[in-house]
């Protein structure tokens, strides 16, 4: 919908700022740092203590002791800790990816706002817009782009706020005349993903769509669009949302859903995080479970260029005749060293039928023995939906799983049943801190990611045009041009196209990028070193290093923007140098996105990097433009 249409659709009226406006909009305003004599008081800071619960808290930031004692026990336990993602999600001064060279590095609040529920919120939110401060929001801290964290900032840190109430039949406020009731779960702004499943799964025996990294915040992904292992069956985690309770720039709580704040509920819907208001809590609906979810993961090695490139081409063939649809999730990995990985997730498909699925183009990678070895071994099953992230269940079954009886459920390779005690749990690391809570899991394949320091990252989707019969030798070509220079992923699970229609339709209805309606996949290309961060001797991120992954992943992506003429790319999992990215996030809805910002933050008291009104202002989000 252009401008013109929209301002039709919903009255010129309803475009008018919510809020009075209060502060200085002309040019040269800028927020207040500590060193400001007009910085507040102790004593009004002492006020905002006391409304909130004594819950405003100094942040300390935890790697200062790398620099004070580096040799120290707490060093190395810290060290420990930066691969932990509970950890580093437990202290507010800390992000999970801890910066990015070039762009940013992760610098802690002055002070934050340990938030309980929303009228905390709406202290620190009324504080920092009568003060002039900086404000920041984080909930579960897995921003790429660094949207979570600024120094000299108030920040409102949704940690704490993980009730959860399960919903048999639940009506948005005000929807009671024209929406049915459904099952639905309320999540706490600062629930994560594997607490969400722990209860609405393991405990509840239903789906929600979520994240596939069980440590990301559910506001921060649902205000992203959000993608699961699944979504190419349950569509974005956007489209499930019902209600949002939030805090507004004028400090008032309020309820968004398809009646109420229509327009502010549609832009939180895959909006980006941090531009809008404060979420306080979501409602998001809930599906019945299949019987399986199940795991296929192989390694294929091609012995010269050319094996590789036939072998991308018999892929891209079979994922168009076997895969497209919505059983099958997760990736496809290639890499400059010919080496094709599989790692995807099916839903509603026993051990069995997966097989079947993919025995055709195991048989024609056999075929060849001298182009092609797989590598470790393959694993195609299925476990019961209810555990997938049943921490004990995965603890108690391993063995099982990963080496079945003549019946088992598993294909593997040669193994040796003597070594199975000696080979530990195969998919979760755990948070072994004293006291940690049980469930604290995360997916050994995220764990690459906790606490360290990108060099470069790119998405985009790719439109399914690219699978017609046509098309295939051309994408083919692309994909192993592409991994000339850099390793790279498609996400079949970020691409809707293949999913049943009221998927569609749920995600069609939200703010994210229409292009993800109509692409197969999306894909990602990344490179980063593990935890390092500015000013720490021996930890330092390499910066010529850094620069030169950038550049191996800007041409990687750029084999495949040839192939795409108005390349898209997903919010969260996108390059933090992105040009265009009004477009390249939003594309068409990008306008409407704008105005709904104008009509809620009208000065922009909410801030982050590339996000919707932020040309406004400098990059730090001090100064207006
Ligand atoms: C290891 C890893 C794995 C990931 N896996 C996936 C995946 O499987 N699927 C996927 O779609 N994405 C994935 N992402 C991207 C992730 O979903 C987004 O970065 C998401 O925005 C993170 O939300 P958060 O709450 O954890 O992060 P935060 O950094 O806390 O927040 C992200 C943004 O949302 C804002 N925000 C957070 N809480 C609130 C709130 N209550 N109100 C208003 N604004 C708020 C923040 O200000 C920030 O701008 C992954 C990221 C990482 C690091």
């Amino acid at each position: 919908m252009n401008r013109r249409s929209f301002l039709k659709a919903v009255g010129s009226a309803a475009l008018l700022p919510i809020l009075p406006r209060r502060l200085s909009a002309s040019t040269n305003f800028s927020r207040r740092r500590p060193a400001d004599a007009a910085w507040p008081s102790q004593s009004a800071w002492k006020q905002l203590n006391d409304a909130v619960g004594e819950n405003l808290i100094p942040v300390e930031f935890p790697l200062s002791v790398l620099k004070t004692d580096p040799e120290g026990a707490a060093a190395q336990l810290l060290a420990k800790n930066l691969r932990n993602p509970y950890y580093i999600g437990d202290q507010p001064g800390l992000t999970e990816t801890l910066g990015w060279v070039d762009a940013w590095a992760t610098k802690p609040s002055v002070y934050a706002v340990a938030a309980r529920n929303a009228h905390d919120i709406a202290e620190a939110v009324n504080f920092a817009r009568e003060n002039n401060l900086r404000l920041v929001v984080k909930g579960g801290g897995h921003s790429y782009q660094g949207t979570s964290n600024a120094p000299d900032s108030l920040l409102i840190w949704t940690r704490h706020m993980h009730d959860i109430e399960m919903h048999t039949a639940f009506v948005p406020q005000g929807c009671e005349q024209t929406l049915q009731p459904q099952p639905a779960v309320t999540l706490g702004a600062g629930t994560i993903w594997m607490q969400a499943y722990d209860a609405v799964t393991t405990k509840g025996g239903r789906y929600v769509q979520g994240g596939g990294c069980t440590t990301v915040g559910v506001a921060g992904l649902i205000q992203s669009g959000g993608f699961g292992s699944h979504s190419k069956h349950y569509g974005t985690a956007a489209g499930g949302l019902l209600e949002a309770e939030v805090v507004t720039a004028d400090g008032e709580i309020r309820i968004a859903n398809a009646c109420t704040n229509p327009d502010l509920f549609w832009a939180l819907k895959g909006g980006g995080g941090g531009s809008y208001c404060v979420v306080s809590k979501v409602t998001v609906r809930t599906h019945d479970l299949p019987e399986f979810f199940g795991p296929t993961n192989f390694t294929i090695k091609a012995a010269s260029d050319d094996d590789y490139k036939r072998l991308i081409r018999e892929f891209v063939s079979f994922y168009a005749e076997h895969l497209f649809n919505d059983h099958w999730g997760e990736q496809a990995r290639m890499n400059p060293d010919n080496k094709f990985v599989i790692s995807m997730l099916s839903q509603g498909l026993d051990a069995g039928q997966a097989k079947k699925v993919w025995q055709p183009f195991l048989d024609w990678v056999a075929r060849s023995p001298q182009a092609y070895s797989i590598e470790g071994r393959v694993v195609i099953g299925s476990l019961p939906a209810q555990h997938m992230w049943d921490v004990q269940w995965w603890k108690e079954h391993w063995p099982e799983l990963a080496f079945p009886n003549p019946n088992g459920s598993l294909l593997t390779g040669l193994l040796d049943y003597s070594l199975v005690h000696l080979i530990p749990q195969p998919v979760l690391n755990f948070d072994d801190r004293p006291g940690a809570e049980p469930n604290n899991a995360w997916w050994k394949g995220d764990g690459g990611q906790v606490g360290w320091f990108i060099w470069g990252f790119e998405s985009l989707w790719l439109p399914a045009s690219l699978l017609e019969n046509s098309a295939q030798e051309r994408l083919a070509d692309a994909l192993f041009a592409s991994s000339r220079h850099s390793g790279f992923e498609l996400h079949f699970n970020k691409g809707l196209a293949g999913a049943p229609p009221d998927a569609i339709a749920r995600s069609k209805d939200t703010a994210t990028n229409p292009a993800v309606l109509t692409a197969f996949a999306l894909a990602i290309a990344g490179d980063a070193q593990g935890p390092a961060y500015p000013g720490i001797p021996g930890h330092e991120p390499s910066v010529a290093e850094g620069r030169k992954a950038a550049e191996r992943v800007d041409q990687c992506m750029g084999q495949l923007r040839t192939l795409v003429p108005d390349p898209g790319a997903y919010v969260s999992e996108s390059n933090y140098f992105e040009k265009g990215w009004q477009q390249a996030y939003w594309g068409s809805n990008h306008p409407r996105l704008a105005e709904i910002k104008k009509k809620y933050d009208p000065d922009g008291l909410f801030f982050v990097h590339s996000g919707v009104g932020s040309e406004q202002w400098s990059r730090d989000g001090f100064t207006k433009l």
